[in-house]
């Protein structure tokens, strides 16, 4: 009967809670922007994520923009990135007249290098040019090492702006992701583990710093009876109604990190016997909540590659994606430094190449789970002889 229906790669999972708050803002005529949910909504995460504060914005990008705003990044600073990473991580650092650079992944957690990031500071401190923030990004639902990341970075007293879009629900070793940085940054954007169909939120131990991005998300007003302003501000804030999805959402979301972890393991059993297929390892440090399960596929083993998966499935119906084009490899930013793993050896090149990212969603029925493993297991074709074939 569903045998045709579209399965989507992470679509929203709305529960019961949503709508009891979403109506009371409509009854107390709460749908102007800001409002109790808002203030509730950033409580209730401070208090998840385990930092003194927190501010809903309208979407984790915002939350980036103002964590570099905070930080006083500027025309023609430097900014270290994580190359392996949607483009809304980096896109803030150009918002800013900044310049960035990336830094590659490692192979245990597909997160940044360490190694990478540390010969990437000792060469810009060498220079004098050492960069006014790092944004460490957690890849679909993991934690970045943040132990020797941080290590690093207070070596060189640079702060990290941790981009926890796609690990709310993940830890790293006690601690909640989003809670390790100087600033963390969540995003409720539709397709990450709860959404309040668009939305961010920013969070610090930094309460002076909070009130500064408030302040800025709602166009720098001055305390003034007139309209009196002295700095360039931004209209950022999240709406009162939003945050009330927001806050139903976020009462689910253990059941939304155990039910994304078992399609993981799904996956995993489906494919553990297939030579050549490996997924995402999750690293001893922390959970991941897998927010979408990603594999790695040996082209020389199937003959097959991760862009020709995606067009096969997609036929039917089928939503998957390639792993993160790196964005040293974006054209946006050709001409920015990069800096690989181990010199010669680009982790994030090699799991573009080979990297694919399944249907994950919360809500993927059990039959619809089974329809991606079929189509996917038909399109590997063990290529034996491939060995004898020079
Ligand atoms: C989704 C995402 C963002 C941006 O969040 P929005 O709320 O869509 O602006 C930033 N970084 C990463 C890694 C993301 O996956």
């Amino acid at each position: 009967m569903s045998n045709n229906q579209r399965i989507y790669l992470s679509p929203p999972h709305i529960g019961e809670f949503e709508r009891p708050f979403v109506s009371e803002a409509f009854d107390t005529n709460w749908i102007a922007p800001l409002g109790p949910h808002v203030n509730a909504f950033e409580q209730e995460m401070a208090s998840y994520a385990g930092t003194q504060g927190a501010v809903a914005l309208s979407s984790g990008t915002a939350a980036i923009h103002l964590a570099l705003r905070l930080i006083g990044v500027g025309e023609g600073d430097l900014v270290f990135c994580s190359t392996l990473t949607f483009v809304a991580s980096a896109n803030p650092i150009l918002y800013q007249g900044a310049k960035p650079v990336f830094i590659d992944s490692e192979p245990g957690s597909w997160n940044m290098s360490p190694q990478a990031l540390e010969r990437a500071l000792a060469e810009h401190a060498a220079q004098g040019k050492l960069p006014k923030a790092v944004v460490v990004v957690n890849l679909y639902g993991q934690s970045a090492d943040f132990e020797p990341l941080l290590a690093i970075c207070n070596e060189y007293e640079v702060p990290i702006i941790e981009d926890a879009a796609e690990s709310l629900g993940a830890t790293y070793q006690e601690k909640r992701s989003g809670s390790l940085g100087k600033y963390g940054v969540f995003s409720f954007n539709g397709n990450k583990i709860i959404t309040t169909s668009g939305g961010g939120m920013l969070v610090s131990d930094d309460l002076e710093a909070l009130e500064q991005a408030r302040f800025l998300a709602t166009q720098a007003r001055d305390p003034a009876r007139h309209y009196q302003h002295s700095e360039m501000g931004y209209n950022y804030r999240l709406s009162n109604v939003l945050a009330g999805i927001g806050r139903g959402q976020l009462r689910v979301l253990e059941d939304r990190v155990e039910a994304r972890r078992r399609v993981f393991q799904a996956y995993y059993d489906a494919f553990s016997d297939v030579e050549g297929v490996q997924f995402m390892p999750e690293a001893a440090f922390g959970r991941s909540t897998r927010w979408l399960t990603t594999m790695t596929i040996d082209r020389q083993a199937h003959g097959v590659s991760p862009a020709e998966l995606v067009d096969a499935l997609a036929a039917q119906q089928i939503e998957a994606r390639p792993v993160w084009k790196p964005l040293h490899l974006q054209p946006l930013f050709s001409g920015c430094p990069y800096y690989e793993h181990e010199p010669g050896e680009s982790v994030s090149d090699r799991l573009f190449e080979n990297g694919l990212c399944l249907p994950s969603g919360s809500n993927l029925s059990p039959e619809d789970q089974y329809r991606v493993v079929h189509l996917v297991k038909a399109c590997l074709h063990p290529v034996t002889s491939a060995a004898g074939n020079s």
